[in-house]
């Protein structure tokens, strides 16, 4: 066993796989996320990285792009995800989705759904 620990963990092995093809952008972003959770110590297990929209439930095609992450809020209260996805969407006001719904850059996104999760995103062409 390695002598260094991580606070990040991926639910499935694609997504450690995934990671390779997302934007650089996003990526450095991550590295953001990754240590805030570290600092904060929540738990940060990534669920999907790369993939095809989904049906019915995708409203952009920012995965299929490589410009999103999702993680889990698992361990994590609504003060707590909500304080992060404020935090995160002022950090990284330059370079969040333009949603299309509120005309407004969204960096990181609670999804409030069947599956509860945090959608991190970014713009295209950056
Ligand atoms: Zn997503």
């Amino acid at each position: 066993m390695y002598r260094i620990e991580s606070n990040f963990k991926v639910k499935y092995e694609k997504c450690l796989v995934d990671l390779r093809y997302v934007k650089p952008t996003l990526l450095r972003a991550f590295v953001d996320v990754v240590e805030y959770c570290k600092l904060h110590e929540y738990p940060l297990q990534v669920t999907r990285v790369v993939g095809e929209k989904i049906k019915n439930i995708s409203v952009s095609t920012s995965h299929e792009e490589g410009r999103a992450i999702d993680i889990s809020v698992k361990g994590m209260t609504e003060k707590q995800i909500n304080n992060m996805v404020e935090y995160f969407n002022v950090k990284f006001y330059n370079i969040g989705a333009i949603s299309y719904s509120k005309g407004v850059s969204t960096f990181m996104y609670y999804h409030v759904g069947t599956a509860k999760h945090i959608h991190i995103q970014i713009r295209p062409n950056i």
